[in-house]
């Protein structure tokens, strides 16, 4: 399962990268941080004496369409990797086998996107089987699409019953997964925020009995806030979820596990940057004024709650934080995570779209252990489910 336990002497190496990256009109690449993510696995194949054919998809084409061609991030592979990239204009038949089947060691080719192929989605076997004929050995190293049951990031893995790996990439994002869920150093806190509870809810369920303290923040308080009888006034709310959340309350407290919500909030009487805005009890927000953030007396509840934890896990925001005025609660969760780190070495995870986007506009992004690339995958991971990518290697 490990990428240095295999030998990549005179082999074709068939690494399953994530190269979805962002494209600009002029189909340039605009951030290349994934394909800089992926260099790690596909230097070591090249420097054990193997060859490399990488495999991903690109956007959500509808059959063959040039717009989402792997072609566009060649120049940008090549740059990084310092080498020439030969380009396969299929992934499979022999489009593909012209190019994967002549590689020298130390080559390094790119099949065209996947999803292409309606059988990729689909999981199709005959389809994994082409596209197995491709390498000698399979590594999946494209932990975004993990919990997919897709050919290319499950099926495949059967035509490589020896001969397959994790990816560092992977194997890092389940290390750092593993810190957390399965050997954590306590105290153990989660800080769960965002829109939705309804989104989160397996997470919270899986996370209850597991963590020391679990914190929720962000829009989703306020539903938990309601069922308990508190006053919201215009702010975000699941009222179908009331049960449910009275439930996961019942249950912290039978396990033992400290659940923190805000008591206090920033509210403000309209959902815009320059609203007029004044802090009030969670439970007591005037009608017509929303919460957009958790305020001063919560913030630094959530922020002591964090330092004196050994391991911390964050997803979701505390509040709006896409407009500064509403962003102080979320900035403050993510100097606090930094500062565990730096100051009492906690290991700090943080994971889904949003955080991590707050993370990068603090600029704290490498003052955290870990930042996980995968938003669903990792989402599916805290909820317990076993993800096909990783099974399908492990099997
Ligand atoms: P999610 O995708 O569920 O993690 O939610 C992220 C979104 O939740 C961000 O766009 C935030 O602006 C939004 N959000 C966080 N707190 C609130 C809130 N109190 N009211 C409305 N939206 C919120």
């Amino acid at each position: 399962m490990n990428l240095t336990e295999l030998d990549f002497e005179g082999q074709r190496a068939l690494i399953r990268v994530d190269f979805n990256v962002p494209l600009n009109d002029a189909r340039e690449v605009t951030d290349d941080t994934r394909i800089r993510a992926a260099l790690p696995t596909i230097q070591h194949v090249l420097d054990a004496g193997g060859s490399v054919v990488l495999m991903s998809h690109l956007g959500r084409p509808k059959g063959r369409d040039e717009q989402f061609s792997l072609r566009h991030i060649v120049p940008t592979l090549e740059r990084l990797l310092g080498q020439p990239v030969k380009f396969a204009a299929d992934c499979v038949e022999d489009t593909a086998f012209d190019v994967t089947q002549s590689l020298k060691p130390g080559d390094v080719a790119l099949l065209e996107n996947l999803r292409f192929h309606p059988e990729e989605k689909g999981g199709d076997e005959f389809f994994a089987g082409q596209l197995a004929e491709n390498g000698d050995v399979y590594i999946n190293d494209a932990f975004g699409t993990a919990h997919r049951a897709h050919a290319s990031t499950a099926v495949i893995a059967k035509f490589f019953p020896e001969d397959k790996a994790f990816g560092h990439l992977l194997a890092r994002e389940i290390d750092a997964l593993e810190k957390v869920l399965a050997h954590p150093d306590k105290p153990l806190t989660a800080i769960i925020g965002g829109a939705k509870v309804s989104s989160k809810l397996g997470i919270i369920e899986h996370l209850i009995g597991r963590v020391d303290r679990l914190i929720v923040g962000g829009g989703m308080a306020y539903t938990f806030v309601q069922a308990q009888g508190g006053s919201i006034g215009t702010s975000l709310v699941e009222t179908e979820l009331h049960s449910q959340a009275l439930d996961i309350l019942k249950k912290a407290e039978a396990t033992g596990t400290e659940l923190l919500l805000p008591h206090d909030t920033l509210a403000a009487d309209a959902f815009a940057a320059d609203a007029k805005t004044q802090v009030v009890p969670t439970n007591a927000i005037p009608d017509d004024w929303m919460g957009l953030d958790i305020g001063p007396e919560t913030t630094k509840r959530f922020v002591e709650a964090v330092l004196s934890s050994k391991t911390v896990l964050w997803n979701g925001p505390m509040g709006v934080f896409e407009m500064e005025a509403f962003a102080g609660g979320t900035n403050a969760v993510a100097a606090a995570l930094a500062r565990a780190t730096a100051d009492s070495g906690a290991f700090s995870l943080i994971g889904g779209g949003d955080s991590v986007a707050a993370i990068n506009q603090a600029g704290l992004a490498d003052q955290v252990s870990y930042v996980s690339t995968g938003g669903g995958a990792m989402l599916e991971y805290l909820e317990g489910k076993e993800l096909p990518g990783i099974a399908a290697i492990r099997a």
